[in-house]
């Protein structure tokens, strides 16, 4: 009898892969957003049009690069950012998988302009579903812009399985927050169909949030600090009264990078415990610093789910922290002071 396993074709293993890291046009606005924040811009500016399903360009002012590494930034496991399984380990950026790139011009039409600071011209690459279609020197700006068009052009299914514009729109709006929530002393700007959403200048965490959610905000936030051997926790919390019905503004970063726990929610809402109208939520940013060798960031391909060595520790720093923010702004008269 015949044989009949085959290695897939590459444009096939790559639209397969891509599913993965692009799931939908907000995918592609985080990754550029995290490559612009590695490659050290000071200035990062999102445009998007129909929800990312038309377009989505990033533009920033950030390292740019060669036209050798503008080439190979589209290769599979191609990436500056680490060499060694130690660096695995030990993990400064964003991103360090080299696979976003490649999995974007897998399922759509991308468009590359960079130039390095000290470089007299820059490159421009047109790719289209992995293939580049067209190379050439460009007069361009300093830094990168990448432009993503008709995304899962060649992915009917995907494309069709995608939500309204203002389901793709609220999620865009997310990864935008959360990234510029953990970098305010990056200036970002938001255009959606060619108006305005946010300009918000280089400052602080807290004036980043005001800016972001609105001036009802300074009255309302409780900054919180606590600093341990294993541990350092930064941020604001908002103040029981503050709390909402609908689940709203809630943040974790870990060494800044946002991730999802139900596990620490858990941990910020037992501190609240007592404080809060029935069914209503806190508003909280909160920054964790902690050894990167005792998380694993590598669990999931969005990098959104983490695991930490010693969870249980990690639940009682949090809870504590937020426990100590809420007794010293003198809003908890039933805290338990001796705990
Ligand atoms: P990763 O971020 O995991 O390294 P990517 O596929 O996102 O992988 O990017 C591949 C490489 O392309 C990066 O390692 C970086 O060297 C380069 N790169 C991507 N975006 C930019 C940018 N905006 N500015 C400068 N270099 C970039
Ligand atoms: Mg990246």
């Amino acid at each position: 009898m015949a044989d009949i396993i085959r290695l897939l074709p590459e444009y096939l293993a790559n639209q397969i892969a891509a599913g993965e890291v692009v799931q939908r046009p907000a995918s592609v606005v985080k990754e550029l957003l995290e490559n612009s924040v590695d490659a050290g811009a000071t200035s990062v500016q999102l445009i998007v049009k129909e929800a990312g399903k038309q377009l989505i360009q990033v533009v920033d002012n950030g390292a740019g690069m060669s036209e050798t590494d503008a080439r190979m930034s589209f290769e599979r496991h191609a990436t500056s950012k680490i060499k060694t399984t130690e660096d695995l380990f030990r993990i400064k950026t964003m991103g360090f998988r080299g696979e976003a790139l490649a999995s974007i011009a897998a399922v759509a039409q991308v468009e590359l302009k960079t130039k390095k600071r000290d470089a007299d011209t820059g490159t421009r690459l047109v790719i289209e579903g992995s293939e580049i279609v067209e190379q050439s020197p460009v007069a361009t700006p300093d830094g990168t812009s990448f432009c993503v068009k008709n995304l899962f052009f060649n992915v009917p299914a995907r494309r069709n399985f995608l939500k309204t514009n203002a389901v793709e729109m609220r999620h865009i709006l997310d990864e935008f927050q959360r990234v510029a929530l953990a970098n305010p002393q990056i200036a970002f700007s938001l255009y959606q169909n060619d108006s305005e959403v946010y300009k918000l200048s280089a400052g602080k965490l807290s004036q980043r949030i005001i800016n972001l959610f609105g001036n009802n905000y300074k009255e309302q936030m409780a900054s919180v600090e606590e600093d341990t051997d294993v541990l350092q926790v930064r941020g604001y919390i908002g103040k029981p009264e503050f709390s909402k019905k609908t689940r709203g503004e809630q943040f974790f970063f870990v060494n800044n990078r946002f991730i999802k726990s139900g596990y620490l929610n858990h941990a910020v809402m037992n501190a609240y415990e007592g404080l809060l109208p029935k069914d209503s939520h806190p508003f909280y940013v909160l920054f964790l610093e902690i050894e990167p060798q005792s998380i694993d960031i590598n669990v999931h391909p969005t990098k959104t789910e983490i695991k930490f060595e010693n969870e249980k520790v990690i639940y009682a720093i949090v809870q504590s922290a937020v426990k100590k923010s809420l007794g010293v702004h003198n809003i908890a008269p039933s805290l338990d002071f001796d705990g």
